[in-house]
């Protein structure tokens, strides 16, 4: 079944979680993944809603995105799309902690160390898909420095997915993934290929998974 007319929600990017007016903890996801993502499900005929991070690269054409800074943002506006969404597909690299309350004004430098207590973060991608509906997909990226495709099956079922996209931090600031795909029940190991053509792989693997949950 193609996925055309249908709706596909993308997490993309990083997050930012500020200490202070001026500083914050993120990561170096550069949203290359979710917006290649975003470029195929587009291709293949959806409807494409991109909740990204601050990133610098372009969206593809005819894409459309709804910036987000913090975790709590990207949950929100995540969250309130699920039901439209025939696919979620969780691609953001999203900080695992955040200050409870960011400081009003710049912590200022001393001689002392500086203490910093920081709380969990939301899992995004498994609240979404606790709101699952028949019929929809929800995909989640599992990125390990080891044993990535055994972590992935556990991501798979601990967060409720269909399908989860095990890959190594080498891909983290690359044009070029190395990804395994795990779904329920079976693994796919691809060779390591540009972001784009991976995209396309993923994509494919959804259609096919709607389809056999209509058969
Ligand atoms: O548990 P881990 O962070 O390795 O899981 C990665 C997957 O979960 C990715 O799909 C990522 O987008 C998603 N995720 C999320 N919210 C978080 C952490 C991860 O949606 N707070």
């Amino acid at each position: 079944m193609s996925l055309r007319g249908r709706t596909v929600l993308i997490t993309s990017g990083p997050t930012r979680e500020y200490l202070d007016p001026v500083r914050f903890l993120s990561n170096a996801s550069s949203g290359a993944m979710g917006f290649a993502l975003a470029a195929a499900a587009k291709a293949a005929g959806a409807r494409v809603v991109v909740v990204s991070g601050p990133v610098a690269l372009a969206a593809p054409r005819g894409v459309s995105v709804v910036p987000v800074t913090t975790a709590l943002e990207m949950r929100r506006e995540t969250l309130r799309r699920v039901r439209a969404a025939a696919v979620v597909i969780g691609a953001a690299a999203v900080s695992d902690w955040r200050a409870p309350k960011a400081a009003k004004h710049k912590i200022k430098r001393g001689p002392s160390s500086v203490r910093l207590t920081l709380i969990p973060n939301p899992d995004i991608i498994k609240d979404a898909a606790a709101l699952r509906r028949p019929g929809q997909v929800f995909v989640g990226f599992a990125l390990e420095t080891r044993r990535a495709t055994e972590h992935a099956k556990g991501k798979l079922v601990r967060k409720g997915l269909d399908l989860v996209v095990a890959n190594g931090p080498d891909s983290l600031s690359s044009g070029r993934i190395a990804a395994t795909l795990v779904g329920k029940g079976w693994t796919r190991r691809l060779p390591p290929a540009p972001k784009a053509k991976v995209a396309k792989i993923v994509v494919a693997e959804v259609e096919r998974i709607i389809d056999e949950c209509r058969a």
